[in-house]
C-alpha cells in the first residue's frame, strides 16, 4: 500500500507515515486528517513513498484527504524545510505555521462567497452633487463604485467606516451586493500559475524619474535571475517610486510581486496608495489584522495567481505565489520582520533565500539599512543601488539641533526651548510632533523618604505609572494595582513620579497650550482596532496641532503640516548593554526626523540630549549615514559582533533557578563536547531575569562563519533534544536580534 510522509502540528522534528486506501488519490502538498493519538489531526503531506520503517500493525490510514484547496507547490515545501533546517524548528509546526489558520484546521473550508458592491440602478441614476456633503464616507463610496464594482477589502481603504456605512447604502437602495463564486481548488498547473499579461493594464505614471531613480530600476528590470539589490535612500529620495515601476515592469511580464512591509498598521495607507496607481490590478494584502476568512480568501487569490500584487507584512513571506518575478522588502531594517516566538524567522533573510530559489530579484529598501546588509552591499554580495537626492526638488532634509539638557530650564522633561518652538508652530498653523520611546505617565513612582521604587511582584522590571487611570502597571507581565496612597514599605505619602512618558508630556502641553489640540499616539490610544487609522485622518485633516507618541509615529507616514520633530530622552541606547541599540536609535531618529518638513516646508528637529557631541548625533546632523555605518561596523569588526560573527541564542525559563541553570550548563557542556570552531558565551541572566515568576537564563554560540554555525547546531540539537526540561521553557533562536 502507499504510504504517506506528513507534516503534523507538533513538536517533533519529524514526519509521520500513513498508508493510503485503495482508490484514493493522494499527492505531496494536499492537506490530510490523520489519526494521531486519540486525535484526529490536520496536516499537509510532504512525501509518497514506498516503504515505511513503522510496523504493518502499528501503521494506521489516513483518515481524508481534503480537497478544498489547492496543494501546496513543491518550491513552497521547499522553502518550508529550509526554514525548519535553518531556524532549527521542528518540519511540522513550521508547516502548519505558514498556512492560513483556516488551513490548519481539521474542517474542511468553506470558502464563503465574497461579496462584491455596486450602484443598484437608483444609485447609478442619483447625482453626486445632490448627495448630502456632511455624508462624507457614503459619497466616497459611491463615487467609487462608480468606476467599477468593489468587495469590502477593496473599499476599506476609504474610511475606518465603510462596513457601517456602506450597510447603510445598501439599506437605502443606493448599493447592491452580488456573490462571486468562491474561488475553489481548481489546482493550478505550473504553466497556468503565470497570470496573463496585463500589458496595457492603466499606469498612473505620475512623476518622471530623477536620473537616480531611473539607474535603480534599469539596475533590477535589466537583471536576471537572481539577483539581491539594496537601494539605499534618503527618507524622501522616491523609494516607493522606484517599487512603482519595478512593479509595472513585472505586471507588463504577467509576473507576480510580493512587497513585504514591516508593520500592520502601515498597511492600510500603503494599500491604498498602490491601488490608485494600479487601478485595474488584482491587488492583495495579507497581514494579521484580516479576518481569518480575508487572510483565507486572499491567499488563495495568491496560490491561483489572481493577485498580482501581495502586500503584506512577514508572513506573507509565505504565500504561495505561482507567478512571483519580484520580491520588494520595504524597511528592511526594521526588526519587526523578525518573528520573536514560535518559528523564529526573519522575513527579509527568507524573502532572499526564496528569490535564491525562484531565481527572481529581490530589492530591499531603507533610508537606514541594517548594518548585515549593508555591508553585504558594501562588500559586493548585494548590489547597492543609491537615492541620495529627495525626489521633490524643493522638499529640504530637516535641520537638526540638539539642545543640552543640563544648560537649560526643563519643565517636567521638556525644555523651554522646544516649547518656545512648538508655540510658534501652533501660530504658524503647522503641526509638531514629539517622540518618546514610552507610554504612561512616568516609568517608575519613587518614595522620597525611603527610596522605594514601584517594582512589579512578579518580574525584575518596574510598573509603571499610569495616573489617568490611577494605576501601576507592569509592561512586561500585565499585572497591575492601583496606585497607592502611601509608600508601601514606610507610609510616607509622598510619591513622586521620575521620569516622564507620554501621557505626562501630554499633561505638560495641554498645561502650557490650553488650546491646542493634543494627540497622543501609543499602544494604550490605539487600542481600538481603528483608532489608528481615524487618528490619522485627523492628522491628515490638520485637526491636531501637535502629536506626541512612540515609535509607531516614526514609520513612514506623511503628514504634510508637520514642520517640527522633537526627540525627548533618546540617551539610554547610547550606553545600552544591547550592541543593537545606537543602530536602532540611528534608524528611528531618521525616520521620526523624516516627518518633518517633506512637504514644501522645511522642517527641524530639536533632540534633547545630555551629550550633543555624541557621533551618533553629530552624523545625524550631517545626515552622514555612510559615516556612521562605517565607524559602527569598524566598531562591530573589532568587538567580534555581527555581521562579521554568526550568532544562535539558547534561551531557557522557569520557576527554579537551580533547573534553569542546571539545563543551560548542561547544553554549554554539550557544546564543548562538540569542539566545533564555535564560540560558547553565557550561561548569563537575561536582560530582565525575571518575568511573570520565571527565571531567565541564556547561553550564546558564535561562529565566524554561517556554515560553521548551522554545521554546530545540527550536531547539538539532538543534544538538547535529549536534555531534561520537562519544566522549562526554552529556545533556540537563530541570528537574535534581541538580547
Ligand atoms: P521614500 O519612500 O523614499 O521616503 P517617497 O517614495 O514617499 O519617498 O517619495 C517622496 C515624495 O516624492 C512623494 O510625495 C512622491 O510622490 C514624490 N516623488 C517620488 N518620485 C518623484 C519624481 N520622480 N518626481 C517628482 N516627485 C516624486
Ligand atoms: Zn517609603
Ligand atoms: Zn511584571
Amino acid at each position: 500500500m502507499p504510504i504517506v510522509r506528513v507534516a503534523l502540528d507538533v513538536p517533533l522534528s519529524t514526519l509521520f507515515d500513513y498508508t493510503v486506501a485503495e482508490g484514493i488519490a493522494v499527492s505531496v502538498g494536499q492537506r490530510v486528517i490523520v489519526p494521531f493519538g486519540r486525535r484526529q489531526m490536520a496536516g499537509v503531506v510532504m512525501e509518497c513513498a514506498a516503504t515505511t520503517d513503522v510496523p504493518p500493525e502499528r501503521i494506521k490510514p489516513v483518515t481524508q484527504v481534503l480537497l478544498d484547496s489547492a496543494p501546496l507547490s513543491a518550491g513552497l515545501l521547499d522553502l518550508l524545510r529550509f526554514c525548519s533546517d535553518y531556524y532549527r524548528y521542528p518540519i511540522g509546526q513550521t508547516v502548519l505555521s505558514a498556512l492560513p489558520t483556516r488551513l490548519r484546521s481539521d474542517k474542511p473550508v468553506i470558502s464563503k462567497p465574497i461579496l462584491s458592491y455596486r450602484l443598484s440602478a437608483g444609485g447609478a441614476a442619483l447625482d453626486l452633487e445632490s448627495f448630502p456633503k456632511r455624508k462624507v464616507v457614503q459619497r466616497r463610496i459611491l463615487a467609487k463604485l462608480a468606476e467599477q464594482p468593489c468587495n469590502l477589502a477593496q473599499l476599506r481603504a476609504l474610511s475606518a467606516t465603510v462596513g457601517a456605512q456602506l450597510k447603510t447604502l445598501v439599506q437605502e437602495g443606493w448599493v447592491e451586493s452580488v456573490a462571486l463564486a468562491p474561488t475553489l481548488s481548481p489546482s493550478p498547473s505550473p504553466a497556468s500559475g503565470r497570470g496573463e499579461p496585463i500589458a496595457n493594464h492603466t499606469f498612473d505614471n505620475a512623476h518622471i524619474l530623477t536620473v537616480e531613480q531611473q539607474l535603480a530600476v534599469d539596475a533590477v528590470t535589466q537583471s536576471s535571475g537572481y539577483a539581491c539589490f539594496l537601494l539605499h535612500g534618503i527618507t524622501g529620495s522616491g523609494k516607493t517610486e522606484v517599487y512603482v515601476h519595478l512593479m509595472h515592469d513585472v505586471l507588463q511580464r504577467g509576473g507576480q510581486v510580493l512587497l513585504l512591509v514591516p508593520e500592520i498598521n502601515l498597511t492600510p495607507q500603503l494599500e491604498n496608495y498602490f491601488r490608485i496607481r494600479f487601478p485595474d490590478v488584482n491587488l492583495i494584502s495579507l497581514h494579521s489584522g484580516l479576518s481569518e476568512g480575508e487572510r483565507l480568501h486572499n491567499w488563495q487569490q495568491a496560490q491561483l495567481g489572481a493577485a498580482q500584487i501581495v502586500l503584506g507584512t512577514r508572513l506573507s513571506v509565505f504565500a504561495e505565489l505561482p507567478g512571483l518575478a519580484l520580491i520588494i522588502v520595504d524597511e528592511e531594517h526594521d526588526s519587526s520582520f523578525k518573528q520573536q516566538d514560535g518559528l523564529r524567522y526573519s522575513a527579509r533573510d527568507v524573502a532572499i533565500f526564496r528569490a535564491n530559489q525562484h531565481s527572481v530579484p529581490v530589492v530591499l529598501g531603507s533610508a537606514t539599512p541594517s548594518l548585515e546588509s549593508y555591508h553585504n552591499a558594501l562588500s559586493g554580495r548585494y548590489r547597492m543601488l543609491k537615492l541620495t537626492g529627495r525626489a521633490l526638488a524643493e522638499a529640504r532634509l530637516p535641520a537638526v539641533r540638539c539642545i543640552n539638557i543640563n544648560q537649560t530650564v526643563m519643565h517636567h522633561g521638556i525644555s523651554e526651548n522646544l516649547l518656545r518652538e512648538i508655540g510658534l508652530r501652533i501660530e504658524r498653523r503647522e503641526q509638531s510632533l514629539l517622540f518618546i520611546n514610552r507610554r504612561g505617565y512616568a516609568p517608575v513612582l519613587m518614595c522620597t523618604s525611603c527610596g522605594w521604587l514601584s517594582g512589579c511582584k512578579h518580574c525584575a522590571g518596574k510598573m509603571v505609572l499610569h495616573l489617568k487611570e490611577q494605576r501601576l502597571r507592569c509592561h512586561h507581565c500585565g499585572y497591575q494595582i492601583r496606585v497607592p496612597n502611601a509608600c508601601p514599605s514606610c507610609g510616607n505619602a509622598d510619591l513622586h513620579p521620575v521620569g516622564s512618558g507620554t501621557q505626562r508630556v501630554e499633561s505638560v502641553l495641554q498645561e502650557r497650550f490650553p488650546q491646542a489640540r493634543i494627540l497622543r499616539v501609543d499602544r494604550d490610544s490605539t487600542r481600538n482596532k481603528r483608532a489608528w487609522q481615524t487618528m490619522r485622518e485627523q492628522i491628515h485633516a490638520n485637526e491636531v496641532d501637535i502629536l506626541v507618541g512612540t515609535q509607531m509615529l516614526a514609520k513612514g507616514h506623511d503628514f504634510p503640516a508637520l514642520t517640527l520633530v522633537g526627540v525627548l530622552n533618546p540617551d539610554s541606547a547610547l550606553y545600552s548593554s544591547d550592541f543593537r541599540a545606537p543602530e536602532k536609535l540611528f534608524a528611528q531618529l531618521v525616520q521620526v526626523a523624516g516627518r518633518a518638513g517633506r512637504a514644501e516646508k522645511p522642517g527641524e528637529v530639536i533632540i534633547q540630549t545630555e551629550f550633543p557631541d555624541h557621533p551618533l548625533f553629530r552624523a545625524l546632523q550631517t545626515h552622514d549615514f555612510e559615516g556612521w555605518a562605517a565607524s559602527q561596523l569598524a566598531e562591530r569588526q573589532m568587538a567580534g559582533f555581527p555581521p562579521f560573527m554568526f550568532q544562535a541564542m539558547l534561551r531557557a525559563e522557569g520557576k527554579i533557578e537551580t533547573e534553569v541553570y542546571a539545563y543551560l550548563n548542561h547544553a554549554r557542556a554539550a557544546a564543548m563536547e562538540l569542539q566545533h570552531p564555535v564560540e560558547v558565551l553565557g550561561v548569563v541572566p537575561a536582560a530582565l531575569p525575571r518575568r511573570a515568576n520565571h527565571l531567565r537564563a541564556q547561553l550564546l554560540v558564535q561562529a565566524t562563519s554561517r556554515k560553521a554555525l548551522q554545521q554546530f547546531l545540527r550536531a547539538w540539537q539532538p543534544m538538547l533534544d535529549a536534555l531534561p526540561a520537562a519544566k522549562l521553557r526554552c529556545s533556540l533562536d537563530i541570528d537574535p536580534l534581541e538580547f
